[in-house]
């Protein structure tokens, strides 16, 4: 038994989470904290989505309604799908990617991972028995789906895509996905997180749903954590043909989202949706004005089509991250994904970036 356990954690890196707000004010002996490390959103919570959480806090003894019809069936709605058949849920994406690897994945299957890209995606896999291929980003730091064709066989089962893409905000074109889809093996499955495209450019990206309504091997996951600012009620669900929500059903776990989460997820869709909106126009403004203005200090920005910036500075990027966090500004340094002088900014309020632009500024 203990030796099955450390068999399978050996496989795994341990996800370790940055230090929490609470942590580094300790540490650092400070009273404030501007927390831009996970990609949250920090306008939210969202007015409407907050009540619906407070007039459901004294239900939380009795479990959540079971198939969460509603939350489905606005989701249908929003992408114009027949019906709630083609939506499931999870508590997080997280949790939807991992459900989505236990439903397709067995002992001797290979999956295609972006190198630079979220890593749940190789754990998840390695867990399952499957073989992980790493293929690197092109030089503009976007994933190459021509590397990715080089990289599929017969065996390949997944392909998972992150779009836009974390660390880097970069995303496929239309074309490339296009070009792709008709390239894969016949039990070949292509997973698109989509856990940022709220933010994308208009036009930007692929429309994924299209390609699942015509029967392709395409399926979509998305999350209430990033741009409807529910990170911490876990919601993610995804979009896929109903035979394949049938077998995610049947694998995943029972009752895996939470009562709150879900008044929350259906207040944000029909009464938020325009605050919802105002405030992504704020943080897309001020995307790109912080890429400027890091330009303007000797920074080299890639275009983001997400809630974070991502760029190349001209000193060690983990160094900059501890002076910034002694100054109590939290940033996410990109050493683990081989880019040591790069860093990831999530965009926040508009005076919480202020305060990054300054206090880089002042350590450089
Ligand atoms: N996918 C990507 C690309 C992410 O960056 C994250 C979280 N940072 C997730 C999925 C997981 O999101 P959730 O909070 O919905 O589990």
């Amino acid at each position: 038994m203990v030796n099955g356990i450390r068999k399978k954690a050996f496989l795994c890196e341990k996800y370790v989470s940055g230090k929490s707000m609470d942590q580094v004010m300790a540490d650092y002996g400070l009273t404030s904290v501007v927390k831009l490390g996970s990609n949250e959103n920090m306008y939210a919570p969202y007015p409407n989505a907050l009540k619906a959480m407070r007039d459901q806090i004294d239900m939380v003894n009795i479990y959540p309604e079971r198939d969460y019809i509603r939350l489905k069936e606005l989701l249908a709605t929003k992408f114009g799908v027949a019906g709630p058949e083609w939506i499931s849920l999870g508590h997080g994406a997280g949790n939807v990617l991992d459900s989505v690897a236990k439903t397709l994945l067995e002992e001797g299957d290979e999956v295609i991972v972006p190198e630079q890209s979220y890593r749940l995606y190789p754990e998840i896999s390695k867990i399952m028995g499957a073989k992980v291929v790493e293929v690197p980003l092109d030089a503009t730091y976007t994933i190459s789906l021509k590397a990715f064709a080089k990289a599929m066989n017969d065996k390949t089962k997944i392909v998972w895509l992150c779009n836009p893409n974390n660390p880097t905000g970069t995303v496929v074109s239309k074309e490339d996905f296009d070009w792709f889809v008709d390239q894969m093996p016949q039990n070949c499955w292509l997973v698109v997180d989509e856990a940022y495209a709220e933010f994308a450019d208009e036009g930007a990206l692929p429309d994924v749903v299209s390609y699942i309504k015509a029967g392709k091997q395409v399926i979509d996951i998305r999350t209430f954590s990033k741009y409807y600012g529910l990170a911490g009620q876990r919601i993610g669900y995804l979009i896929a043909d109903p035979d394949f929500i049938n077998w995610y059903d049947t694998v995943s776990e029972p009752f895996n989202s939470n009562r709150l989460g879900l008044a929350a997820a259906c207040a944000l869709l029909e009464q938020d949706a325009e605050e919802c909106e105002r405030c992504k126009a704020l943080m897309v403004n001020d995307r790109e004005r912080m890429n400027k203005e890091l330009e303007a200090i000797g920074c080299v920005p890639v275009h983001s089509d997400a809630n974070f910036v991502f760029f190349e500075m001209p000193y060690d990027a983990v160094e900059v991250s501890e002076s910034l966090l002694r100054r109590g500004v939290i940033v996410r340094p990109c050493a683990g994904w081989g880019y040591r002088r790069h860093m990831r900014v999530s965009i926040g309020t508009t005076e919480q970036n202020n305060e990054f632009l300054k206090q880089i500024r002042a350590v450089f």
